[in-house]
């Protein structure tokens, strides 16, 4: 098998003779068949093809088979957006009446999307602290829990949780583990190597890299054995609206993925576009060069923030005083990712004040591309909740995210020591 710094360059597209070198955009919403018969396979699952652009199109496929490479699962999905991406893993087995258990150290998103409007839809959540004990996280389980939800590294507050104990609990309740692996990305970590089934990611952030276009992605891992878990009943019954197709005889470890697609995919949409997906897999192609710098900028950066006077406090998980110092050494040992979240002397107006005097990093609701850019997620991302929500998902009224990116790492300590100068 090809190292993952060859898969970002190279897997998912496979041109034979006189075919395009580079992945083509098939900008159509529709494929043409002489033969109805062979349109009735592709729907009935007998065959393999495109037909409807919502369901799967050629140069969305080959991204999808690239990112399930890096992940190291057996298929993949895209979505419009990481947003999408998140709903549709969690409708593919949840529905009215189940129970979700997930780590409150989620994205701003994630968390509403659980915590309001899954619950208005009659999906329950129950968040826990992301480093749990297994007995703690035993406490939270129910009957009707159907899965476990946690961020590898949580944006914005850099959370670390510990998958092996997530996965251990899961499992030995037969649960599925889903992670969002957004912030390290396959290249600093890959959660399915540690026991997780389902991986998703936003790839609007560092898959895609160059902040050009949304989207996002599941990734099934194959690993999870819905027929002996006798929890899902939507994999092992049939689906009444599939003429009674029942998900795990069809497609047997890949029935996941199998039913995000043709049942939600197909109910919901928010598939991704093909130019999208294009734009992604140009980013994707360089993945594996990015991301080491990111580190590299990031742990130059931290340093100079935490001797910083001004500098109130810095947490990035690779400082040896951060409280997940050994659980990020041991999932991602070659290096978080370029996010850093730091607090200015001086609270709620110093960070704004300090964020107004900037130049080379940029003031943007965005985070993980190649231009360094910070935001302040008390007054924007994070605005919607509560101060006691805001301290549960571990972000503080100062907290300042700062997304280091890839230019000439003392051109953004100067800026950075320029306009903290000005505070
Ligand atoms: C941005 C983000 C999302 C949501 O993704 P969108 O592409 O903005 O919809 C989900 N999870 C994490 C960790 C994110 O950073």
């Amino acid at each position: 098998m090809p190292h993952i710094d060859t898969k970002c360059v190279q897997a998912g597209w496979n041109p034979g003779d006189g075919e395009p070198r580079v992945l083509p955009i098939y900008q159509s919403t529709t494929f043409k068949y002489t033969d109805p018969q062979k349109m009735a396979d592709l729907f009935d699952f007998n065959a393999s093809g495109h037909f409807y652009t919502r369901l799967s199109n050629p140069t969305v496929a080959a991204v999808e088979e690239k990112i399930a490479a890096l992940e190291g699962g057996i298929g993949a999905m895209l979505t419009s957006s990481g947003q999408a991406a998140t709903t549709a893993a969690i409708l593919t087995i949840c529905q009215a009446g189940d129970h979700v258990v997930s780590s409150s150290a989620v994205y701003g998103g994630t968390f509403n999307l659980l915590e309001v409007t899954l619950r208005k839809l009659g999906i329950e959540t129950t968040f826990v602290a992301p480093d749990s004990t297994a007995e703690q996280l035993q406490a939270a389980i129910r009957p009707n829990t159907k899965l476990v939800f946690g961020e590898t590294l949580s944006n914005p507050a850099l959370d670390v949780l510990d998958i092996e104990t997530f996965a251990k609990v899961a499992h030995a309740n037969r649960l599925p583990l889903m992670i969002d692996n957004t912030f390290p990305t396959p290249i600093n970590c890959r959660p399915l190597e540690f026991g997780a089934d389902i991986v998703i990611h936003s790839t609007s952030k560092y898959l895609d890299g160059h902040a050009m276009s949304l989207g996002g992605v599941i990734v099934d891992g194959g690993s999870f054995d819905w027929a002996a878990s006798g929890k899902h009943s939507c994999m092992t019954e049939p689906d009444e609206s599939y003429h009674g197709l029942v998900y795990v005889e069809k497609f047997g470890k890949a029935a996941y993925i199998s039913k995000a697609r043709a049942q939600i995919m197909r109910d919901m949409g928010g598939m991704m576009s093909p130019m999208n997906a294009f734009l992604l897999n140009v980013g994707l192609e360089t993945l594996h060069l990015r991301m080491p710098r990111h580190v590299e900028n990031a742990r130059k950066v931290a340093a100079f923030l935490q001797n910083h006077p001004k500098v109130a406090w810095v947490e990035y998980p690779e400082l040896p005083e951060n409280k997940y110092y050994q659980l990020a050494k041991k999932y991602m040992p070659k290096g978080t990712c370029g996010v850093v979240s730091f607090g200015v002397k001086g609270g709620r107006a110093a960070a704004a004040d300090f964020m107004s005097h900037v130049e080379l990093a940029a003031v943007v609701t965005h985070v993980a591309d190649a231009r360094t850019c910070l935001l302040h997620p008390a007054s924007t991302t994070h605005r919607q909740l509560s101060d006691q929500q805001l301290a549960d998902c571990g972000v503080s009224p100062d907290l300042i995210r700062l997304s280091v990116g890839i230019e000439y790492a003392d051109d953004i300590i100067a800026d950075l020591d320029k306009a903290l100068a000005q505070v």
